[in-house]
C-alpha cells in the first residue's frame, strides 16, 4: 500500500481500477497467470528482451554512424541494463512467485528501481530512471504487439492516471467509464479540475509521481475530498473508505433534498445562485440541483471537443438547445474563451506565455470574422430567451467598446434580413484581470453587468498560473490582494446601478459566502454539485454579520489571517465532509 497527497480539486471517493494512460494508452492488466503457462510467459519474456536487444543495437549504430561514437554510446546503458542478469532474474522471479504475466512483472520491476533510482536526487540516478522508463515502453511494445487497449475500447469504470490532462481530453471521457482521475501535475481552478467538478468525477492533481508509482490494473482510492490517494490498499483501509464513500453519499442526498429552498439569508436577503456549464446537456444536472439559471456557458468546449469552429447553426442549436430546457431562467452565454490551455488543434504558434497571450477577446479581435458568427447566434438566440452575451478576459474598455460595435453592426444585419432578436440584450463582461478590477467605474458605466472571474483574477493578481502545482500554495483568494480588487469591483458596479455576480470557482467555496455577501454580492454561478451546499449556507446567514465579516476581512493584512477568519464564520458541515477548499 502506498499513500500519496496532492490537491484536492473536485470532492468525491472513488475505489476501484486504474487506467494508466501512458505508453500510448496501453493497459497493462493485473492478472495472474496459471502456474503451467510460467514457463512459457518466461520465454515471451525472454524473446521481447531479444528482440528489444537488437532493436536498441541498430539504432546505436545507426545514431553512431550519424552521430559519432560517444552518442551512439548513450543508447549503450539500455542495451546493458538490458543484460544486466540481477534485473532479469528479478522480472523473472516475479513470474515465477507472484505468477505476473510478463507485461505485468515488466512495468513493476522496472518502476520500482527507477522509482529507487530517483529517490536518491542528483542528474546520473534522473537519467538512468529514464533510460529505465524507456527500456519499458520498449519492452510492452513488443509483449503487447497489437493487443493495445485504449480508454475507448474500455467499458468497466476506471480512474485515468497520467502525467496530465488537457482541457479538452477531460471534456471527451465517455462518463460512464472514466469516473476519477489522479495526475502529476496542476493546479485547483486548471479548466481541467473545474471539468471534473462539473462531472462529478472525484479528482486530485499536483501528485508529483503518481504517474510513474501505479501500474495499469492496480486498485486505488481516489480521496477528492482530502487530496488522497491509496494505491495497492491494504483490506482496513479500503473498508474505511467505503464506510466514506456512503457517508459523503448520505450528506449529498440530504443537500439535495433541499435544493430548491431559496437562497435568502435570515434577515430576509435574496441571493440568487447560477450554475455554470460547458455543455448544453449539464443543464438538466444544473436545475436537478438547484440551479436558478445559468451564470456562465463556456461556449469554448464547442470549439475544443469537435476541434473546429462551430458554424453560425452549430452554435444557435447549443444556445437553442439550453434555452428550451431552461424554460424562462436566464442564460448567461460567454463568448469564446480560447487560448492559453483552451487551444484548437489548428492553432500552432507557439507562445512562451500563452496566459498573458493570445486569449480570449484577444483571439477573437484577432479573428473578427469568428467572433461575428458567435454573437449573429447569440442575438439570433436572444429572440427564445432570457439570453446575455458576456465577454471575458477584458483588460480595458477599448476592448468593451469594440465588442459593443460589433453587437451593433451584427444587429443593423439581423435587422436588415428580418430576423428577430432582443434590441436590449444585455452585455456584460467578466472582470478577471486586475486592470479591469482598477477600472471597474469606468466599465461600469459602459456595460450592463459583472462577472467576477476569480479563477484568473488570483492568477493575474498574484502572478501564480492558476494550474502549475509547483507554486499552488501561493494561489489563494483569500490573499488580501484579490479581496481588495473583489470589493472594488462590487462596489463600482452597485455605484453604476449594474449587476454583479461571480463565477469564479471561489464563489463556489463557503468560506468565501460571508465575506462576498458582506461586499454587495447578490448573485453567484458555481459549478452545479456547489450549489445545494451553497444555498444552505446562505440560509444560515444573516447579511447584517455578513458586512461585518467583510469589514473585518478588509482590516487583514495576511492570507492565512484571513482564512482563518472565515473558516470559523461557516458551520464545519458546510465544509463538504472535510477539507477540500476550491478556490
Ligand atoms: C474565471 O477566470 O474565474 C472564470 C470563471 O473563467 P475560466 O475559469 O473559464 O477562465
Ligand atoms: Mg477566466
Amino acid at each position: 500500500m502506498e499513500i500519496l497527497k496532492g490537491i484536492p480539486v473536485s470532492p468525491g471517493v472513488y475505489i476501484g481500477e486504474a487506467f494508466l494512460m501512458e505508453n500510448e494508452d496501453v493497459r497493462i492488466p493485473e492478472i495472474a497467470i496459471p502456474v503451467d503457462k510460467i514457463p512459457e510467459e518466461i520465454k515471451r519474456f525472454e524473446d521481447a528482451a531479444h528482440a528489444v536487444d537488437l532493436e536498441i543495437e541498430a539504432i546505436r549504430q545507426q545514431t553512431e554512424d550519424q552521430l559519432g561514437s560517444s552518442l551512439g554510446a548513450i543508447l549503450s546503458v539500455q542495451t546493458q541494463l538490458l543484460k544486466d542478469e540481477s534485473l532479469r532474474k528479478q522480472i523473472i522471479d516475479k513470474i515465477k512467485n507472484e505468477k505476473y504475466s510478463a507485461e505485468h512483472a515488466v512495468s513493476t520491476t522496472l518502476k520500482a528501481i527507477a522509482k529507487r533510482l530517483a529517490g536518491y536526487g542528483g542528474e546520473m540516478f534522473v537519467q538512468r530512471g529514464s533510460d529505465l522508463h524507456d527500456l519499458q515502453k520498449r519492452l510492452l511494445k513488443v509483449l503487447l504487439g497489437g493487443r493495445k487497449e485504449d480508454l475507448s475500447t474500455l467499458t468497466n469504470p476506471v480512474a485515468v492516471i497520467a502525467r496530465d490532462l488537457g482541457p479538452s481530453q477531460t471534456a471527451s471521457f465517455d462518463r460512464n467509464v472514466v469516473k476519477a482521475f489522479a495526475i502529476d501535475i496542476g493546479g485547483k481552478t486548471s479548466h481541467t479540475a473545474i471539468l471534473a467538478r462539473a462531472f462529478e468525477m472525484p479528482a486530485v492533481v499536483g501528485l508529483e509521481t503518481i504517474s510513474s508509482d501505479i501500474n495499469g490494473g492496480e486498485t486505488i482510492i481516489i480521496d477528492g475530498n482530502r487530496g488522497i490517494v491509496v494505491i495497492r490498499p491494504d483490506e482496513r483501509t479500503l473498508a474505511r473508505y467505503r464506510k466514506r464513500q456512503q457517508e459523503l453519499k448520505t450528506q449529498e442526498q440530504a443537500l439535495i433534498q433541499e435544493k430548491d429552498l431559496p437562497a435568502v439569508t435570515l434577515d430576509g436577503r435574496e441571493i440568487r445562485v447560477m450554475a455554470n456549464i460547458e455543455f448544453p446537456e449539464e443543464i438538466q444536472g444544473a436545475l436537478d440541483h438547484g440551479a436558478g439559471g445559468i451564470g456562465l456557458f463556456r461556449t469554448e468546449f464547442m470549439y475544443l471537443t469537435n476541434g473546429i469552429e462551430p458554424n453560425e447553426q452549430t452554435h444557435f442549436q447549443a444556445y437553442q438547445k439550453c434555452l428550451l430546457r431552461l424554460n424562462g431562467r436566464p442564460l448567461v452565454i460567454r463568448t469564446q474563451d480560447l487560448g492559453a490551455d483552451k487551444i484548437l488543434p489548428t492553432h500552432t504558434t507557439h507562445e512562451q506565455n500563452p496566459y498573458l497571450g493570445l486569449r480570449s477577446i484577444r483571439v477573437s479581435m484577432k479573428f473578427p470574422e469568428t467572433f461575428r458568427v458567435q454573437v449573429r447566434a447569440i442575438l439570433r438566440a436572444s429572440a427564445l430567451g432570457k439570453v446575455k452575451m458576456m465577454v471575458p478576459m477584458i483588460t480595458a474598455v477599448e476592448e468593451l467598446r469594440w465588442v459593443k460595435r460589433i453587437v451593433e453592426e451584427t444587429k443593423h444585419d439581423l435587422k436588415h434580413e428580418g430576423q428577430s432578436f432582443d434590441e436590449k440584450i444585455e452585455i456584460g463582461i467578466m472582470v478577471e484581470v486586475p486592470s479591469a478590477a482598477l477600472q471597474a467605474h469606468v466599465l461600469a458605466k459602459e456595460c450592463d453587468f459583472f462577472s467576477i472571474g476569480t479563477n484568473d483574477l488570483t492568477q493575474y493578481t498574484l502572478a501564480v498560473d492558476r494550474g502549475n502545482e509547483l507554486v499552488a500554495n501561493l494561489y489563494n483568494g483569500a490573499n488580501p490582494a484579490v479581496m481588495m480588487l473583489i470589493k472594488m469591483t462590487v462596489e463600482a458596479a452597485i455605484a453604476a446601478k449594474i449587476s454583479v455576480s461571480m463565477c469564479g470557482e471561489m464563489a463556489g467555496d463557503p468560506i468565501f459566502t460571508p465575506a462576498l455577501i458582506g461586499f454587495g454580492m447578490t448573485e453567484f454561478s458555481i459549478s452545479p454539485p456547489s450549489i445545494p451546499g451553497i444555498k444552505k449556507v446562505v440560509r444560515g446567514l444573516a447579511y447584517e454579520e455578513c458586512k461585518t465579516i467583510s469589514i473585518e476581512v478588509m482590516r487583514m493584512t495576511e492570507t492565512d489571517e484571513v482564512t482563518n477568519y472565515l473558516r470559523d464564520k461557516i458551520p464545519k458541515e458546510a465544509l463538504n465532509g472535510g477539507d477540500y477548499n476550491g478556490n
